[in-house]
């Protein structure tokens, strides 16, 4: 049994809210970590730790912070194959996709360790001599509240963001993958001074209590309903709010393109991390054309990954994709695969693949978080992006097209963040990310993710009367 602890001020020590949460293993049902749950005293003593490492941590050179990154970064190389083990039994991910996706955080922490020293303002020339300088200076305390579906990805873009540009950081990572989180910080803290980074742990309630705290951004990764709650905390508190949250992601078959290719992009998209994923493929509108091959392909693909798929992370999760299947097979979706809760310890869910599935069904508006592919037949391309555009979500969108012309309406004109052409996931090195709508708000990564952790200094400088 993994037991987590939170570290404030350099120090490690148990919550002292007398209460515990406990994770059980998504594929046994086993427990597997528990953790004491920090008090809202926990939570204020480490802000204020927080707050009193910021100056130092402030004025410490950009060079200076990107080694102490760059020496953390190595650390979690090290120590792959543990957290791998530990996302393993907490969330379910396969141990190699665990490993692949600790090495793009590994890779994040240190892109951040190169791009933090050469982050940079402008100066504007004025009536000589006067000068105006843009100066970024770091914003202070930055709460980090991180979710469990890539627990260690997510939490390295923002902590090695937020710290190379010299804020401090109280991290709460989520209660669903604690010791992972837990494990995470142990090996990056000891690279900063004390309090540069500190670790509350628990649940939902401590993740308010810092959200509502005396700090600068609180940055979350996780669902629309708790972006909205971080939102109105904030506008309490003054505090900036950073938001990367849910999506309804479109996937447009245009006619034209081969239904096998289509259908395997399709299956990645829906079925990897079992649906678990931010921008995985939510809702599917594929031309009438090559609808029919399409499904009989898709159905097969099913077939193949439900051999492979991991569990949910907790039967909750799987009872509520579960019953926006269930409604949408009530309401005249055909199921063609998958679309029953096997027998059997754990939150296993198959590969499901729904047909004649229509707007109005929650199973396509709303976020599933499950391993499951609607589908909408369309009579045209223009169709289908007037119904992708209608969503109360903006995070990507996908269009697997042979047009250029296609692609570039598409693009041009989806309501999305990300548009991504003729690939379901991908995306250069440095790519951003900018939800809109009910994904949030700023950046999630990229560059401009260190804009996002720092404040303008807008300085105006002129020569004294007597001249210079
Ligand atoms: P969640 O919002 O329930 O939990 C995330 C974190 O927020 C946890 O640490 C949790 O304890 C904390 N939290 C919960 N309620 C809170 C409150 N009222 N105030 C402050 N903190 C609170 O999300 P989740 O279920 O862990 O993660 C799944 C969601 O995350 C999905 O909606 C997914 O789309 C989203 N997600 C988005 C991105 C992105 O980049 N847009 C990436 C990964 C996951």
């Amino acid at each position: 049994m993994n037991v987590v602890s939170q570290l404030i001020g350099g120090n490690w020590s148990e919550g002292a809210s007398g209460r515990t949460v406990t994770v059980f293993d998504p594929s046994s049902g086993e427990p597997v970590s528990t953790v004491p749950v920090s008090a809202d005293t926990d939570v204020t003593e480490a802000v204020r730790a927080a707050r009193n490492a910021a100056p130092g941590w402030a004025a410490t050179a950009p060079a200076a912070r990107a080694t102490a990154l760059r020496a953390a970064a190595d650390s979690v190389e090290r120590a792959t194959g543990e957290l791998a083990a530990l996302m393993h039994a907490e969330m379910g991910k396969p141990e190699a996709e665990a490993a692949d996706s600790i090495a793009a955080g590994i890779g994040t922490l240190r892109q951040y360790a190169e791009l933090g020293p050469v982050h940079r303002g402008r100066t504007l020339a004025g009536d000589e001599p006067a000068i105006d300088l843009m100066a970024y200076v770091p914003r202070g305390v930055v709460a980090v509240i991180t979710p469990w579906n890539d627990p260690v990805a997510v939490a390295c873009g923002l902590l090695g963001a937020a710290l190379v540009t010299g804020n401090t950081v109280v991290h709460k990572p989520s209660e669903r993958t604690p010791a992972t989180g837990h494990r995470l910080v142990a090996l990056l803290a000891p690279h900063f001074p004390d309090a540069v980074l500190s670790l509350v742990s628990g649940d939902a309630p401590v993740g308010a209590a810092l959200a509502a705290a005396d700090v600068d951004v609180v940055a979350h990764v996780g669902s629309t309903a708790t972006g909205r709650a971080i939102a109105a905390a904030c506008a309490r508190t003054g505090a900036k709010p950073l938001l990367e949250n849910g999506g309804s992601d479109p996937l447009i078959i245009d006619a034209g393109v081969d239904p096998g290719w289509a259908a395997a992009q399709a299956a990645t998209g829906a079925f990897a991390n079992s649906g678990q994923i931010c921008v995985a493929v939510e809702r599917i509108y594929a031309h009438r054309d090559i609808a029919g091959a399409f499904l009989a392909a898709l159905t097969a693909e099913a077939a193949t990954w439900a051999t492979r798929i991991g569990p949910l992370v907790d039967t909750r999760l799987r009872d509520a994709v579960h019953g926006q299947v269930a409604a949408a097979v009530t309401a005249g979706a055909q199921p063609l695969a998958g679309a029953t809760v096997p027998d059997g310890p754990g939150a296993f869910y198959p590969p499901t693949v729904l047909a004649d599935c229509t707007d109005d069904m929650p199973i396509m508006r709303d976020e599933t978080f499950g391993p499951v592919a609607p589908v909408l037949t369309v009579d045209s391309f223009d169709e289908a992006l007037k119904r992708a555009a209608d969503s109360p979500y903006g995070l990507a969108a996908t269009v697997l097209t042979p047009s250029m012309s296609h692609a570039q309406r598409a693009w041009r004109t989806l309501p999305t963040g990300t548009v991504k052409i003729n690939a379901v996931f991908g995306g250069a090195p440095g790519g951003a990310a900018h939800p809109r709508r009910a994904s949030g708000h700023g950046f999630g990564y990229g560059p401009e993710l260190l804009d996002e952790f720092t404040a303008t200094k807008a300085v105006h400088i002129e020569a004294p009367p007597n001249g210079w």
